[in-house]
């Protein structure tokens, strides 16, 4: 029997599950504590396939509209990416009980864009076309008060005056990078333009892309667990290929592991997306270890204690 090849492996840290997802995902599981099943999620309460299924697996039912979620006492969740305003109108409007379960870095950002707006600011949203969340955050304002721009050369195209009274705000799970690019172009054609006060790019998104970047500089290869709709897992392997990593692969779990890709590497970083949870990263630890003799160690660059409570409605509930 030939000897297992060595196989260096980084966790890089932070990775995986925000504050806003351990958040959105309590939201559920309280409701269903609280009002039994079913609990109606509107859109994948974050975009993965693992903890979407474990939820339906408990009772929860997801839809993509409100009008598939019947009147009544059940509960009607909104995702973490959170929602246009028609939708809470719409709700009201047909008596539905709702829970919301957007992260608060999200309003954050729609609250920026109302307060551009009520100052007659034009918005400029910096974001990816059909993303939930830039659906979401350009559904706060009416139609035609806000653009969506997604890249620089997308900017030279803008026809405002360069003195038109413009803001910008961002989704929150933008490659820091690019955004960097995107800003400068704004700011180059319109210098009056207002920015956020911080950052729209949220914590973990910047800080799972630079302890990726600085773990892809060490290594030949890297996976990023998340699914291929999660916006922020996608700009972990873009970053990793930008450090010059030939193999970076983003997979949503073990089984979609391209093994002929590994098989000369001797060093591969992990990483994994804001809504994925740890056990799909150590299931695919496991594997590597039936292949290789591996050597893991963790590469720190940041230290999170972000924590949001619940909404308060759900904490009332529970505590009557
Ligand atoms: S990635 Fe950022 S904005 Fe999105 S849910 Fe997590 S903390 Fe909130």
């Amino acid at each position: 029997m030939t000897a297992k090849p060595k196989l260096r492996i980084i966790l890089c840290a932070p990775r995986g599950f925000c504050a806003g997802v351990v958040r959105a995902i309590d939201v559920v599981e309280r409701a269903l504590q609280i009002y039994g099943a079913p609990v109606y999620v509107r859109h994948e309460i974050v975009h993965n396939k693992y903890v979407v299924d474990s939820l339906r697996a408990k009772g929860v039912v997801f839809i993509k509209e409100l009008s598939e979620a019947p009147a009544g006492p059940a509960p009607v969740i909104f995702s973490a990416h959170g929602v246009a305003k028609a939708v809470p109108e719409e709700a009201r409007a047909r008596n539905l009980f709702t829970i919301d379960a957007t992260c608060p870095l999200v309003t954050k950002v729609h609250r920026e864009a109302q307060v551009h707006f009520k100052r007659g600011r034009h918005v400029i949203l910096i974001g990816h076309v059909g993303h939930p969340e830039v659906i979401g955050t350009m559904g706060q304002l009416p139609t035609g008060a806000a653009t969506l721009v997604s890249s620089a050369a997308e900017v030279e195209e803008l026809r405002f005056e360069p003195q038109a009274p413009l803001a910008y705000v961002t989704q929150t799970t933008l490659s820091v990078d690019d955004t960097r690019e995107i800003v400068a172009a704004l700011k180059r054609r319109f210098p009056q333009i207002y920015a956020p006060p911080l950052e729209d790019i949220c914590y973990a998104t910047t800080n799972r892309q630079e302890a990726v970047k600085r773990a892809a500089a060490m290594v030949e290869a890297v996976i990023v667990v998340g699914a291929a709709n999660s916006s922020n897992s996608q700009r972990l392997r873009e970053v990793a290929e930008r450090e010059g990593c030939a193999v970076a692969q983003l997979v949503p779990s073990v089984d979609e592991i391209d093994w002929r890709a590994f098989g000369a590497v001797r060093s591969l970083a992990i990483t994994a997306g804001a809504s994925a949870p740890e056990i799909l990263v150590e299931r695919i630890v496991d594997a590597f270890a039936e292949r290789f003799r591996i050597a893991v160690e963790t590469l720190t660059t940041a230290d999170e204690a972000m924590f949001f409570p619940l909404p308060r409605s759900l904490r009332e509930a529970q505590a009557g």
